[in-house]
């Protein structure tokens, strides 16, 4: 069964939380804290594989987690982190976040990207001890990892997409030009899932073909099989329409080119203006009076013309031929940018916190830092300017410095301890 589209939740490990564990050796009174940091949480990776065509093994599994890391231990020991979960996918499938829509990744090169972070393990208390607080008893956990629900949306990465009724003669074609061997019959809809065809040129030069399963009226809008092939197209660097202009089944290619074009408009604007070769198929069928019509009505529209037969291979090289000489004008496949993460919003005016002084530590806490800091990467830029605004905004520092905090004191915030700085 070919499955397109899958909806998946997936959970990137915790961090391991840090060790709270003091040194000893025989005969020494107090040693100094060592315990050692948690380990990373296992990430959550996708990766294209070359021989996997559909996303069906999502239909049976459902959730991904990956492992944690393991907790600090003394010694200064840090925990493992936890193994990164790779899934596989096919090449070609977009990966969204369920709830936004909004685009994590595109899966159409060989590199493994990763899509849910793990959390960071927490610090042991052997980062927490200073020159006043020399026994610390304490140590951070370790952060969550990301969770959340995701769409699998499979779309295939082909240069060329044919597209027209069913029946017109598209899995003909397809697999007079390439090895693909889709099924061929004289009824709607043989064509159940897209096949690819690589079609070589000549040594060394080749482009991909897709067979997209018919399209009809309605299509668009759910109506019969189309539809749900429709994204199939959108990366096509150009669309090969296929045309029965002998009306064997009693239709008018005229109507047909117009339905076909109105569906992949209703379906996505940009579709419509995609670069459009049209196949008059079935040319051994049609009386000259037929083909001369539709000759005068496509070459109106400007666009580019080619009478074959695909059961003949009649004109099928010129076919070929201009295909490859257009897509050498074209731009690449398609490949979809990831969206831009929407910045955490800045919990506005004066909040909540307390602030008390502990070893000579200033530890803020509140029930909000968590939705505010959780995932910041103290290691990037753009975070700790993020951090310092939401210190100011919501009067943090302005309460650090009415208790008397002082250049070099130290704050301790959820998972973080930092040197206080004017
Ligand atoms: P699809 O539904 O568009 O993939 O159409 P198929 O390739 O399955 O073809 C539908 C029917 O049309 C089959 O019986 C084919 O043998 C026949 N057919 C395809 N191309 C031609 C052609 O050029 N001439 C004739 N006479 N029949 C064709
Ligand atoms: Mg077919």
């Amino acid at each position: 069964m070919f499955v397109d589209l899958a909806t998946i939740r997936i959970q990137a490990g915790n961090g391991g939380n840090g060790a709270v564990s003091f040194h000893r050796e025989k005969y020494v009174a107090a040693g100094g804290p060592d315990g050692g940091d948690g380990g990373r949480g296992g990430n959550i990776v996708f990766q294209a594989d070359p021989h996997l065509s559909t996303l069906l093994d999502f239909r049976y599994k459902r959730r991904f987690i990956a492992q944690n890391g393991e907790n600090g231990k003394s010694g200064r020991c840090t925990g493992k982190s936890a193994p990164d979960l790779v899934i596989r996918v096919p090449m070609g499938t977009l990966i969204k976040e369920a709830n936004s829509g909004r685009i994590l990744a595109d899966i159409s090169s060989p590199e493994p990207v990763v899509v849910a972070r793990g959390g960071k393990g927490g610090w042991g208390n052997c980062h927490f001890a200073t020159a006043t607080r020399q026994i610390p008893r304490f140590a951070k956990a370790g952060m969550e990892g990301e969770a959340f629900e995701i769409t699998l949306e499979l779309k295939l990465l082909a240069d060329v997409g044919l597209a027209g009724f069913p029946n017109v003669g598209k899995s003909t074609l397809i697999s007079v030009v390439s090895q693909a061997k889709p099924k061929i019959a004289n009824y709607h809809f043989t064509t159940l899932t897209p096949v690819l065809g690589m079609v070589k040129i000549a040594e060394g030069k080749s482009f991909v073909m897709a067979d997209i399963p018919g399209l009809i009226e309605g299509a668009s809008e759910g109506v019969g099989l189309g539809h749900a092939f429709l994204r199939h197209v959108e990366r096509c660097r150009l669309i090969v329409h296929v045309v029965d202009v002998s009306g064997s089944e009693g239709r008018d290619p005229v109507e047909d080119f117009e339905t076909i074009n109105r569906e992949l408009r209703n379906f996505n604007e940009e579709l419509a203006s995609r670069p459009q070769i049209v196949a008059a198929n079935k040319c051994d069928l049609a009386s000259a009076q037929q083909l001369d019509a539709f000759r005068a009505y496509i070459q109106g529209k400007g666009l580019p013309f080619y009478p074959i037969s695909a059961a003949t291979r009649q004109g099928v090289d010129a076919l070929i031929g201009a295909i490859a000489a257009m897509l050498d004008q074209l731009p690449p496949i398609r490949q979809y940018e990831p969206d831009p993460i929407p910045q955490p919003k800045l919990p506005e005016g004066k909040r909540e916190f307390t602030v008390r002084k502990e070893d000579g530590v200033y530890v803020v806490e509140a029930d909000w830092l968590m939705s505010a800091f959780g995932m910041v990467d103290m290691e990037d830029d753009e975070s700790l300017r993020y951090f310092q605004r939401v210190l100011i905004q919501t009067g943090i520092i302005e309460e650090l410095e009415r208790m008397g905090i002082q250049e070099g004191d130290t704050v301790s915030i959820l998972n973080f301890e930092f040197d206080y700085v004017k």
